[in-house]
């Protein structure tokens, strides 16, 4: 389903241009205007959700296929030296376009590429219960 006013499904459906990479019946995947590097490929899902939290189980399914695809074409395309796949959920988590994607980014041996986290220090029993709040709500 497509939502009014949203720059990815006017995207997804053609109505604005973009350099595509890729197409199906339920995915584009286009270049990004602001890529981290060359080669930096966004994959967008046709139908609309905000993202991942509410994304349908069949798009879903489908999304790990494409990327996977995509990723390995854009690793040969460019010669890098690995690939970050990157999804962003929320604004607190960086998300600016409200529309699930997945950014697949080429990265090469000391590139300049920020991604990541400096790694915490769990307490005594922290990782336990933490696993038990997350696997009550997977039951
Ligand atoms: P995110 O911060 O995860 O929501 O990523 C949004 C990405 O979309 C950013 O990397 C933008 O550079 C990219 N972007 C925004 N508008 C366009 C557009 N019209 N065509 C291609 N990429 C876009
Ligand atoms: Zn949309």
């Amino acid at each position: 389903m497509k939502k009014e006013n949203c720059i990815f499904c006017r995207i997804a459906s053609g109505e604005i241009p973009s350099a595509t990479v890729y197409e199906d019946e339920d995915f584009k995947a286009i270049l990004d205007l602001g890529p981290a590097a060359p080669g930096h490929t966004l994959v967008i899902p046709k139908n609309h959700s905000d993202n991942l939290l509410c994304v349908d189980s069949d798009t879903a399914a489908k999304a790990l296929g494409v990327i996977a695809k995509v990723a390995k074409a854009v690793k040969e395309a460019m010669g890098c030296d690995g690939i970050n796949v990157v999804q962003n959920n929320g604004e607190a988590a960086g998300q600016t376009v409200m529309h699930l994607h997945f950014h697949i980014i080429p990265r090469y041996n000391n590139d300049k590429v920020q991604i990541g986290w400096e790694p915490g220090k769990p307490a005594d029993g922290e990782l336990e219960n933490t696993a038990s709040l997350i696997r009550d709500r997977l039951r």
